[in-house]
């Protein structure tokens, strides 16, 4: 029996590679200081796993910003836009051009666009998005995949497995850059650059390749099929005898498994963690000379492993396939974990002897092979840390859990429908056509964060401190006012983020030191993790809220994270059910709507950024999720009196597909990121007739550019080309944390302006 690691965190254990990199991008550090950095940490990362005992393991995992932009250099689908780049010469041009596609290039009188970035399937890692023309042609231009073989053979010897993703999910998760073709019929082009590259890598010595497969896992059509077929029987029939593993993750493979486990290749990978089921029919289809390498390790979560559920899946297929066919792994790449539970000092022991990061899970892989082949005091020390987290009472609260079984239809329902609960909203706040408001919050400047980082260093009191915020607030709401917008926000300066902030307040969540994932290129978050049952032990945003409020005869108003957002931003418990956990912070998200109630806040905004993002992979398993999400939504806003008006805002809102769940939610106005996309996005509300208000974002905050007046009026002119005037608010596409003062005041007296504009002429 085999074990094998699928790919692991290159940011280092202390961030290097992020720091190096902004050092080489800021020019304080040269280009072979940078490639150093890269090195130790790529050698230390196989050193890691071969210490672990790790039989077959991962090489090109490694990326200087993704490993699908990687993959594009390699594949030479380099967008004909950067040429100019390398044409400009220098001698690093060939790294100039990669960090040209990554990040956009502004020099020498050049100003050439980034590659468009998306979210890596349904994890919160960002990859580069391909590219493809009508003529797109393919070819090895780039070295590194080789190189890097070679630097992990020198240490790791016949261990060293190349990683790439497949020919086929390559294509499928890029994207057209030109109307007349389908990017998947360029695989026959494709697959004899992969013929080209696998050769090479056996010709070096590589006894196996993984080929990364995701969307194998995903829904396809008849022609997606084809090509999977297409590709690996080409492959099949041209490798020369390397042994390919081909790795899916985050879905089963459901009614793609007949195709997958026929594909002519030596192993499959399957991810066990998010879809054990699936087993079954894998090893009931599995022909008699594929391998199997089952992820039973969950790679994207921070929890120790529960080696007697691992052990019933590795004992099933041993039981069918033998050990000689059996592959012990992850459930998928660890760069979704981080890095080191050993750094984590600080933590409470207890807590810290139930979590597992990615050098720890090493660490499972190898001892649950021993514990397959008998190794009972492994299995028993296990058993041990799990019951303890099973029967402690720092994660099970019995009021909590009675207060979620307890939950009924009633609580997901305002007392009255919106018709009538907007009548009362008109009544009581007097709102122009047209109001006018923003989406929370404003610049965080860096005196801003500094306080924060004053005040946990001890050079701030805590009343230093509140009375600095305040100050940026009442600031905050002057201008605000002098502007002439009509609902006021309090600016959320007391918040380092969105999640954190109410997770630090919340019980059942803890933070971590060290605990980064990459995210994107040297952009790295902290998730935190929730591990016990959530409760809200005291108010945690009225205190800021009502000071903002008393500043002000205008409405001001209060600004929440919804549930889903909170679940989707943090690592989530693996002992119970998503829903659950997302309706115990539902009910403290409730709490808390209805204290800012109490304290006379009439508006109260819950953002629920995140629920587009946490929509799953495959169609089938949809509605189960959108059901619970909206009702944890519902719950959380239904609390209040119809007399209290509830904002939801959404980040990117592709809503084509799921319209009908958004219009569930029944929030009184909603708020969404539109203007990138010249109102396109507000079709579905008008297909479908969205009943509440609407406030379609009517410019980018995602730059410094200053939207003129004539601009954004136009933009709201197409909005009420679609949806009832009467229904539209006007705001900003979202928050304006990132923005800096000078261009936050430009851009948000324009858009006062030509709401103005859009009320003389209505
Ligand atoms: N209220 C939050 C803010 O303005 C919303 C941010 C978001 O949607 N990502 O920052
Ligand atoms: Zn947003």
């Amino acid at each position: 029996m085999l074990t094998q690691n699928l790919g692991y965190p290159r940011i280092g254990g202390h961030r290097e590679l992020k720091k190096a990199s902004e050092q080489y991008w800021a020019g304080k550090i040269d280009l072979n200081q940078l490639k150093e950095v890269a090195a130790r940490i790529r050698e230390d990362n196989w050193k890691t796993q071969l210490d672990a005992g790790i039989d077959l393991i991962p090489c090109n995992d490694f990326s200087f910003y993704d490993q699908t932009l990687d993959a594009s250099v390699l594949l030479g689908a380099i967008p004909g836009r950067y040429s100019p780049v390398l044409a400009a010469g220098g001698t690093d041009s060939e790294t100039d051009l990669y960090f040209a596609m990554a990040r956009g290039y502004q020099k020498n009188g050049l100003d050439i666009t980034a590659m468009e970035m998306t979210k890596w399937l349904d994890t919160n890692y960002h990859y580069i998005v391909p590219e493809f023309t009508a003529g797109q042609e393919f070819n090895i231009s780039n070295e590194n995949i080789f190189n890097e073989y070679k630097s992990a053979k020198s240490i790791l010897g016949k261990k060293a497995k190349p990683v790439l993703i497949g020919p086929v999910s390559y294509l499928l998760l890029g994207k057209e850059k030109e109307q007349g073709f389908e990017r998947i019929d360029l695989i026959k082009k494709l697959v004899p650059v992969y013929i080209e590259i696998i050769g090479r890598l056996k010709e070096l010595g590589a006894e196996w390749i993984q080929l990364d497969e995701p969307c194998l896992a995903l829904d396809l059509s008849k022609k997606e099929k084809e090509a999977f077929e297409l590709a690996y029987r080409a492959i099949a029939a041209n490798a020369g005898g390397i042994k390919v593993l081909v790795a899916t993750y985050f879905e089963a493979l459901l009614d793609n498994t007949q195709l997958a486990v026929n594909l002519p290749v030596a192993a499959l990978h399957i991810d066990l963690v998010r879809a054990p089921e699936q087993l079954d029919e894998v090893l009931a289809l599995i022909p008699p000379d594929l391998q199997l390498s089952i992820g039973v390790v969950d790679g994207r979560n921070v929890w120790k492993n529960d080696y007697e559920k691992a052990l019933g899946l590795i004992n099933q297929s041993i039981h069918k396939l033998g050990t000689d066919r059996v592959i012990i792994a992850p459930s998928c790449s660890l760069l979704h974990s981080p890095i080191d539970l050993e750094l984590e000092t600080a933590l409470d022991p207890e807590v810290r002897s139930w979590m597992a990061f990615a050098k720890q899970k090493l660490n499972e892989v190898a001892e649950l092979k021993q514990v397959a082949e008998g190794n009972d005091v492994l299995l028993q020390a296990n058993k041990k840390a799990i019951e303890s987290r099973h029967s402690s009472q720092r994660v099970h609260k019995q009021s909590v859990k009675g207060r979620v079984a307890a939950i009924t239809e009633a609580d997901g329902q305002r007392k009255s429908a919106f018709a009538v609960r907007q009548q009362l909203h008109r009544e009581r706040f007097e709102l122009p056509l047209f109001p006018t408001t923003t989406i929370g919050s404003f610049p965080q400047t860096d005196d801003i964060r500094e306080l924060r980082a004053k005040l946990k260093k001890g050079e701030l009191t805590v009343e230093q401190y509140d009375a600095a915020i305040e100050q940026a607030t009442v600031e905050a709401i002057r201008w605000q006012e002098d502007l002439g917008l009509d609902v006021l926000v309090h600016g959320e300066f007391e918040r380092n983020d969105m999640v954190e902030y109410f997770g630090e307040q919340l019980d059942g969540f803890l933070f971590t030191k060290n605990g980064w994932v990459q995210s994107y290129g040297s952009r790295c978050v902290k998730p935190p993790v929730i591990y016990g049952d959530i409760s809200r032990p005291k108010n945690m945003t009225v205190r800021w809220t009502r000071f903002a409020a008393s500043q002000t005869n205008k409405p001001m108003k209060g600004m929440l994270t919804g549930p889903v957002t909170i679940l989707q931003w943090s690592f989530v418990r693996d002992d119970q059910p998503r829903d659950i956990t997302a309706n115990q912070i539902a009910l403290a998200i409730r709490d808390e709507v209805v204290a800012l109630e109490r304290a006379g806040i009439g508006i109260i905004q819950i953002d629920e950024a995140a629920i587009r993002e946490g929509l799953p992979l495959r169609k089938a398993n949809r509605s189960f999720y959108l059901g619970w999400a909206v009702n944890a939504f519902r719950i959380t806003a239904s609390g209040v009196e119809d007399r209290t008006q509830i904002h939801t805002h959404m980040c990117y809102s592709e809503f084509n597909d799921i319209i009908e769940h958004i219009a569930a939610m029944d929030a009184d106005v909603i708020t969404i990121e539109t203007s990138r996309s010249q109102m396109e996005l507000l079709q579905a509300f008008a297909h479908f007739e969205y009943p509440n208000e609407i406030g379609p974002g009517v410019y980018d905050i995602h730059s410094p550019r200053v939207p003129g007046i004539d601009e954004m009026a136009s933009l709201l002119a197409k909005a009420a080309d679609l949806l009832p005037a009467q229904h539209l608010w006007v705001n900003p596409d979202c928050g304006l944390k990132t923005r800096k003062w000078p261009e936050t005041k430009a851009a948000l007296e324009n858009m006062v302006a030509a709401a103005r504009q859009a009320r003389t002429k209505t």
